[in-house]
């Protein structure tokens, strides 16, 4: 049947009109099955979790040079795609280790000895003294800001001694610059100068992402650390000890405080109190300790501007996941699908959609696939700091990592919303698909600096990370804060999980307008002139 009225015709093409400008909106850029695709070779049971340096982590980078040539990426590693590091892991030895609180009983030293898994944990992120001994002092959070006049250790002689913190921070602290003085690398910045030579940490039960029982199950999994005094940043800590909130009143008792009051405290950032403990903690403690070899990958996709084409944006994302563990309902293998099989899919995702859709770029883009992320952001720090393209030459990082679809894409918090003019092109890109953006609702999880776009702001690159994020007050919050509890870093974190592969579409056409936006635009981007991070630019430039 043919159609001759013209008032149909006009309706027709302004209908198809219409649906042109929505797909062109909604971009035909992805459709979530070759994100899918991705995940499901990477987060297979064969990979065995990527651990960072494992056969299976391996496999998972040549998957990945393969999908970067085929996409016509070209190498810009040290070696082809790859930039080779050389870590040292370090895995204690449980039954050679010991806890003990010592007490004063009538002028007798009491003592009570903690139970390793159930009470507490000996981190292998400092590289322990074999024995300690020491009084303990609650120094509240524990942090010393200057910017803000903040110092829990005015006052307060922690030489030789063991501090004891909440983690966490005071309101009165923004959650970046808080996040930012709660890494191990500033804390011990305070620490060694003041002369204390162990941390303990109790967990602050408000921020918890993972139940204790799971945190203990895997405590003998290694840590692992760049050899090099450049990235040492523990240097003179002893001892550094991880506390469940179930055994904290242990370290109360007698000191006229109890946890329970500490942690009423701490979940709404109140201020904290500061006083010495009535008990001394005694430590033996052995590790095994390996080296280990593993890559960072690093494509390019060139840019066409023959002033800007050096010029590089970076879309990072970690490879590595946690590997084998203890299992978890029979299943011992962490197989990392969002943490971070979905970053690292959305990577080679784009190499393919530069290549499908050749958009004009005048600045490069840099992709960057990451090693050692779980085990402290590792690969980024050492790319940041030594980088395959001149330093300077990198003018934005974009981060990837565990964006979590497992609803549809609404709202995105990004991390370093209002750190660069980076936030306002995010709000601006998120806006032209219909999606709001918040900054960080959650700062005492410290997801700032939790993932590898924090390694490049400490060298001066305005970066950000996007995750989508619930609505707040609706039931979607349940959604995520199940899927914390029960699958972050667990072996269920797996291709048997729902996803919406129409918000993975969604998100990634969001960070490939982002990437061009950043790509294209004459000037590069800038810190904003109060943020804190600003002065990393500012040393940065001073070094040149
Ligand atoms: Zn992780």
């Amino acid at each position: 049947m043919k159609i001759k009225s013209s008032a149909l015709l006009l309706i027709l093409l302004i209908v198809s009109l219409l649906a042109i400008s929505a797909t062109a909106q909604t971009a035909p850029h992805f459709d979530g099955q070759t994100w899918w695709n991705h995940i499901k070779f990477l987060a297979d049971d064969k990979l065995e979790g990527r651990d960072t340096g494992s056969r299976g982590e391996r496999e998972a980078q040549a998957y990945a040079v393969e999908q970067l040539k085929r996409a016509g990426a070209e190498p810009a590693g040290v070696n082809g795609f790859y930039q080779p590091v050389k870590f040292v892991s370090r895995q204690i030895v449980e039954k050679d280790c010991s806890l003990v609180l010592i007490r004063d009983v009538e002028g007798k030293p009491k003592r009570e000895a903690l139970t390793l898994g159930d009470d507490a944990i000996i981190s292998t992120r400092v590289m322990p003294a074999p024995e300690v001994e020491a009084p303990l002092v609650f120094v509240g959070y524990g942090l010393k800001v200057p910017e803000k006049n903040y110092d829990d250790f005015a006052g307060v002689d922690i030489r030789g001694k063991i501090i004891v913190i909440l983690a966490g921070s005071p309101s009165e602290i923004p959650g970046a610059l808080a996040s930012h003085y709660q890494t191990a690398a500033e804390r011990w910045k305070v620490l060694r100068a003041a002369g204390a030579v162990g941390i303990v940490s109790l967990i602050n039960p408000a921020s918890m992402d993972i139940p204790w029982s799971r945190m203990a199950l895997n405590r003998a999994h290694p840590n692992m650390e760049y050899p090099c005094p450049e990235f040492n940043e523990t240097e003179g800590a002893k001892l550094a000890v991880t506390v469940n909130p179930a055994s904290a009143e242990k370290f109360f008792a007698g000191s006229g405080h109890t946890f329970e009051e500490i942690a009423v405290l701490g979940k709404d950032r109140k201020p904290l109190p500061h006083f010495p403990l009535a008990v001394s903690l005694a430590a033996k403690t052995k590790v095994d300790v390996t080296r280990i070899e593993s890559a960072n990958l690093v494509a390019k996709i060139p840019g066409g501007d023959p002033a800007l084409k050096d010029e590089y944006v970076v879309l990072s994302a970690h490879l590595d996941h946690i590997g084998i563990g203890e299992p978890i309902n029979g299943d011992r293998i962490y197989n990392g699908a969002m943490d971070n099989g979905s970053g690292s899919a959305l990577v080679l995702d784009m190499a393919a959609s530069f290549k499908k859709n050749p958009d004009k770029l005048r600045r490069s883009i840099l992709l960057v696939l990451v090693t050692g992320e779980e085990k402290g952001l590792l690969g980024s720090k050492y790319f940041a700091a030594h980088p395959t393209v001149a330093p300077k030459s990198i003018v934005a990082d974009v981060n990837a990592d565990m964006f979590l679809p497992i609803v549809p894409l609404k709202l995105l918090t990004v991390q370093g919303l209002n750190e660069s003019d980076l936030g306002d092109r995010v709000r601006e890109v998120a806006l032209s698909f219909g999606v709001r953006t918040q900054s960080d609702p959650e700062p005492l999880r410290n997801i700032f600096v939790r993932s590898d776009q924090y390694s490049f702001v400490r060298h001066g690159v305005p970066a950000v990370m996007l995750d989508i994020a619930p609505e707040p007050g609706s039931p979607e919050m349940k959604i995520f804060k199940d899927w914390l509890t029960q699958r972050y870093h667990a072996p269920s974190d797996d291709v048997d999980q729902p996803v919406d592969l129409a918000a993975a579409a969604k998100y990634e056409e969001i960070v490939r307008a982002l990437l061009i936006n950043i790509a294209n635009s004459d000037h590069r981007p800038e810190w904003k002139p109060d943020s804190f991070f600003r002065r990393y630019a500012e040393s940065a430039k001073m070094g040149e």
